[in-house]
């Protein structure tokens, strides 16, 4: 089978298509064929080297396929089910192998690309909406980079709560993809300083800082988002698009009016089997039941990851970006 293989740490050319051994299901594991493999920034942070790991490697963990054979002791999935995952062993490829205990299955209503596109993303926005800051009727969000995989999906989710969502995004074309996933208030971070910018947010919430603040974006945006935050709100720093956030020293949260900081992480919000299953069957729910609609804003052959990798450092994507093997 192909696969994608890393052998050493690098810019997007590091990402080398490669013909390996179809790999063999364990004790406890299946073997599916991977129908569509998700590209989440995550990749980008190993492939660089500023999160750690062990060369060589194939790339990805999100994917959504069908069963091809199952390993000793398996119980509940059977060669032909459609299943989905956030922790498979390398999705750049066309066959991966994924711990039972961490699939789920696809339901009919959804299809395979749809639920590869969502399944990491979307139980992000889950739990960052739903567990980290549980947003309720009548309070506000800035989500920034809202025109992207995380943002338009945290927008449709703070509107759904009855939220009011103030997105942040490069460009006008950005823009009015954030408006139309309902964004309230659209700002062009790009055209404000740190100073500026939590203003600009505070002036378009009638002069009140934010509840709460999902920053997906990091070091570019964090001293606004604190800035922007009312007395007693919550930073939400879920990633590093921009770069990894600088040290902070507890007093700043003091003086900025008894702030809340967290630096989540997904594998810490599904870890138990029951919390993965809440968080996915919730999110097949909801695209079957309109609450979320999925924008694959990019789908490439297993050949152009390199070209998926550079078009999402270089903010050229919008929403999902898929590998279609
Ligand atoms: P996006 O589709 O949001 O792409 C990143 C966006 O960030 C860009 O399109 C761009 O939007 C914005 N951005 C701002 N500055 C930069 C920069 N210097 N370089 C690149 N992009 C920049 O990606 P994802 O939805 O896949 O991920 C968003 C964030 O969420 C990432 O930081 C990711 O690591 C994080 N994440 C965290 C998880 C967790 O559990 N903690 C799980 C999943 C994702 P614009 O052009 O509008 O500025």
């Amino acid at each position: 089978m192909r696969a994608i293989v890393v052998s050493e740490l690098g810019d997007p050319d590091v990402l080398r298509l490669s013909d390996r051994d179809d790999p063999k299901p364990g004790p406890g594991e299946l073997l599916v064929q991977v129908g569509a493999a998700g590209v989440n920034f995550i990749e980008t942070y190993q492939r660089s080297g500023l999160y750690q790991m062990a060369l060589p490697y194939t790339p990805g963990a999100e994917l959504a396929g069908q069963v091809l054979a199952v390993g000793e002791g398996v119980a509940g999935f059977k060669p032909g089910d459609r299943v989905a995952t956030v922790d498979a062993r390398g999705s750049y490829a066309e066959q991966a192998i994924v711990p039972a205990d961490r699939a789920v299955p696809v339901p009919d209503g959804v299809d395979t690309e749809t639920a590869a596109a969502v399944l990491l993303q979307g139980m992000t926005a889950h739990y960052l909406t739903q567990s980290t800051y549980p947003v309720r009727g009548g309070e506000t969000a800035l989500v920034h980079a809202a025109a992207g995989g995380m943002g338009l999906l945290l927008t449709q989710l703070v509107k759904a709560a009855g939220g009011k969502v103030i997105g942040t995004t490069s460009s006008e074309a950005k823009a009015k993809i954030a408006d139309e996933a309902g964004a309230d208030e659209i700002v062009r971070y790009d055209q404000f300083t740190d100073d500026e910018l939590a203003a600009e947010v505070l002036r378009r919430n009638g002069g009140q800082g934010v509840h709460v603040a999902y920053d997906g974006v990091g070091a570019a945006t964090f001293e606004a988002s604190l800035a922007a935050l009312r007395p007693r709100g919550m930073l939400v720093s879920f990633g590093n698009a921009s770069g990894p956030v600088p040290p902070v020293a507890p007093l700043r949260l003091s003086q900025g009016g008894s702030l809340f900081l967290t630096r989540p992480t997904l594998g810490h919000y599904v870890a138990a089997r029951q919390e993965l299953e809440w968080r996915a069957g919730d999110v097949f729910r909801w695209i079957q039941d309109g609450t979320l609609s999925i924008r694959v804003g990019a789908t490439y052959p297993l050949s152009e990851a390199a070209q998926a990798h550079r078009d999402l450092q270089e903010r050229k994507t919008t929403g999902k970006v898929l590998l279609v093997p």
